[in-house]
């Protein structure tokens, strides 16, 4: 950790006799905490600390971990739970965006403030928004901003932008048009020039707001939706702001079939070779990496984003966490949007992430120190913060959770590290802290009318059921296209794709 603290800083905060987990598999007893300028200013032993200046929170009983960062999510998604059960990525993507319905700005605004009154009372202080819009707009990024802004959670938006969908292509070139199966037929897909020039213009208005709390990466689909053009430009302009990229990687095995046939390589390559792969790159899902691209990504210093609960519920399979691990790559955690995983709570991925890997016939298993790693200090890398932010120590950012010693999840536990991961759901989170200023207390969001906020996403859930629980006809016949599609491109022997090549 090595900000610096003022020594001039004064405390405003005082965290009284809490214990603290500064990061997995360390543990203190019994310290006051005390933050200034939005920084821990001090650990030391209780009641040695504070001369009574400082706003006190009682921390008897509680423990403060680092806030949990949901390193991938979608926040329309939040009014969507429970859609396309059954389906695999590419029908479910065109079952969720055949059937939604527009989102206004507004709609935009409800979905992100609801995602961030979830995730902050269950002690997640950071969240990256790979904020898709039907079409891409500048103004449905500031809407999502601006109900981050009001809430107080550390975000950082990645508009989600593709601008040509090679699965056609891919089909074509096999002989077996997609039809309407394609996500031409669905989304807009505007020209690379104009989305570029739409990133741009959220970076100048967002990138490092309130006191950098607030963050933008580029955030090109995935690679098997976007062109070089698209994928150069993003990366240009967010570079130039010193923001780097997020983009899917490597969901299912079509995309694989789609990017080998487009570049002649696995799509690992393709972005390295495009100069993307680099430590300012998120890969959420990198599930259909081989050896080769596992070393290709751990050498690069990018850093995949694991999201086992979406990947469980739309069949994907699972992403060689454990290779990437041991190949030295940082690795995050993420719940995906809550189409596909209908919930934001982290602590449910942190679980899975802690049980899906672990394989007694190899002798290979995952610790709950790397998996709770990959839930904090590995978020924190994916928003370049990592020197600053996922542990808790003197000079670090004070974004903190305060977790109570005597809730379901910790109390009885043997090892604090081992509940965090495999117990605690999130019920016992009591107080949040992000950038120095209490968020939640006593379990309940304090800077905006929860209540309000969670009656509005309801509402919505509510206008966009009649076609989301029935979708129209032309994107079932879409679905059916994609699913035939599908089928044929898995049949397909490695010889018979060479020949098409
Ligand atoms: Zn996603």
């Amino acid at each position: 950790m090595s900000a610096p603290v003022s020594a001039s800083t004064v405390p405003d905060l005082l965290i009284a006799g809490c214990d603290v987990l500064p990061g997995p598999g360390e543990e203190r007893r019994a310290v006051d905490v005390e933050i200034g300028g939005g920084r821990i200013s001090s650990i030391v032993d209780a009641g040695s600390a504070g001369d009574g200046s400082a706003e006190r929170i009682d921390g008897t009983g509680l423990l403060a971990i680092p806030g949990l960062v949901n390193a991938h999510t979608h926040s329309p998604e939040n009014c969507l739970r429970g859609i396309g059960e059954g389906l695999a990525l590419e029908p479910w993507l065109l079952r969720m965006f055949g059937s939604s319905g527009p989102y206004t700005p507004q709609d935009h605004y409800d979905c992100a403030l609801a995602g961030a009154v979830e995730m902050l009372e269950l002690g997640v202080t950071g969240v990256v928004d790979h904020l898709w819009m039907t079409p891409p707009s500048v103004e449905a990024v500031d809407a999502a901003m601006r109900a981050y802004r009001d809430i107080g959670i550390r975000a950082t938006v990645a508009p989600l932008m593709d601008d040509h969908d090679y699965t056609e292509d891919f089909g074509a070139a096999i002989g077996a048009d997609l039809g309407i199966g394609g996500m031409s037929h669905h989304v807009a897909l505007p020209p690379a020039e104009e989305l570029v020039a739409q990133l741009r213009e959220s970076l100048a208005s967002w990138h490092g707001a309130e006191g950098d709390r607030l963050r933008i990466l580029a955030g090109p689909g995935g690679v098997q939706w976007a062109s070089e053009e698209l994928l150069a430009g993003l990366a240009a302009a967010a570079r130039e702001h010193g923001a780097g990229i997020h983009i899917h990687l490597l969901e299912t095995t079509l995309q694989d079939r789609v990017c080998r046939h487009r570049f002649g390589c696995s799509a690992v390559e393709a972005l390295d070779r495009l100069g993307i792969l680099a430590p300012d790159c998120s890969l959420p899902h990198s599930v259909w990496t081989s050896d080769g691209d596992v070393e290709l990504i751990a050498a690069s210093g990018a850093i995949p984003v694991h999201n086992p609960a979406a990947n469980l519920r739309l069949g994907s399979g699972r992403a060689p966490i454990r290779a990437l691990l041991e190949a030295g790559a940082v690795v995050a955690l993420g719940t995906d949007g809550s189409a596909s995983s209908d919930n934001q709570n982290l602590w449910e991925a942190l679980r899975l992430a802690s049980l899906i890997h672990n394989d007694a016939a190899a002798g290979r298993w995952l610790t709950s120190s790397a998996t709770l790693a990959m839930a904090t200090s590995g978020g924190a890398a994916v928003i370049g913060r990592n020197a600053e932010l996922g542990r808790l120590a003197v000079g670090a950012i004070a974004d903190l959770a305060l977790i109570d010693r005597r809730g379901d999840g910790v109390a009885g536990s043997v090892d604090t590290t081992a509940a965090l991961a495999l117990s605690e759901s999130g019920r016992g989170v009591r107080h949040v802290i992000v950038d120095g200023r209490p968020v939640v207390r006593d379990g309940r969001c304090v800077t905006v009318d929860r209540d309000a906020a969670r009656a509005r996403l309801a509402e919505q859930a509510a206008r966009r059921s009649p076609t989301a629980s029935r979708p129209p006809d032309k994107t079932r016949r879409a679905m059916e296209e994609m699913m035939r599609f599908r089928g044929t491109a898995a049949r397909l022997t490695d010889n018979e794709e060479r020949e098409t090549t």
